[in-house]
């Protein structure tokens, strides 16, 4: 099983960390042909602007809007969020994404003066305390579609009720960045996921 991690920019490296420290193999990939090997890919955190740029300018955009039809599962942190959503609030007019997850995301949601905060996101499908998430310049979910599944949403303060974690079949989106805590519950979540996907082909 390889576990890709999309090396445009961003938070590559704590991505390969922590897909390692679950015990799954993963790579950074940035080339088209290096797609096809995969069973999962991650997207990382960064700049969804310039991300969109690259992936236009290294050919990855349709390539990797295939694999994604075919079922490759894609775990988006952040950034990665704003690339999984079909539909992108307060992004620039010639942003692109990969979508698939039927969402409305809000870029840089959080507001200016919070641009980075730390709060409590409770997620079902995960057992144990909820999760500590850290959010940086991060973006929201102002609307789900029917088969988008809500996973998690902030516990308090100002942003109390925000959507940040979801689902649509092999898909996983979170506004937070959980490669930088150490807490590796997500990743496993999403190792599983690859896992129970490969059993299926
Ligand atoms: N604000 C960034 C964007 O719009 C996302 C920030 C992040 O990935 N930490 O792409």
């Amino acid at each position: 099983m390889n576990i890709g991690v999309l090396a445009l920019q961003g938070d590559v490296r704590e991505h390969v960390r922590a897909l390692t420290d679950c015990g799954a193999q993963a790579c950074a990939v940035r080339r088209p042909d290096e797609l096809e090997a995969l069973d999962g890919l991650v997207v990382p955190g960064g700049e969804s602007t310039t991300m969109s740029n690259l992936a236009v300018s290294f050919g990855l955009l349709e390539p990797i809007r295939k694999r994604i039809a075919g079922g490759l599962p894609v775990y988006g942190s952040c950034a990665g969020m704003i690339m999984l959503a079909d539909t992108i609030l307060d992004g620039r007019p010639d942003q692109e994404a990969f979508g698939g997850i039927d969402m409305v995301v809000r870029r840089n949601a959080f507001g200016r003066q919070v641009d980075s905060f730390e709060g409590a996101v409770a997620i079902d499908a995960l057992s144990g305390p909820p999760l500590h998430a850290v959010f940086i310049r991060a973006p929201w979910v102002e609307r789900t579609g029917p088969d988008v599944q809500v996973m998690g949403r902030v516990e308090g303060g100002p942003a109390a009720g925000r959507i940040v974690a979801v689902r649509q079949g092999n898909l996983l989106a979170t506004a937070f960045h959980p490669e930088l805590t150490g807490d590796l519950r997500v990743h496993r979540h999403f190792v599983e996921m690859v896992h129970r996907s490969a059993a299926h082909r």
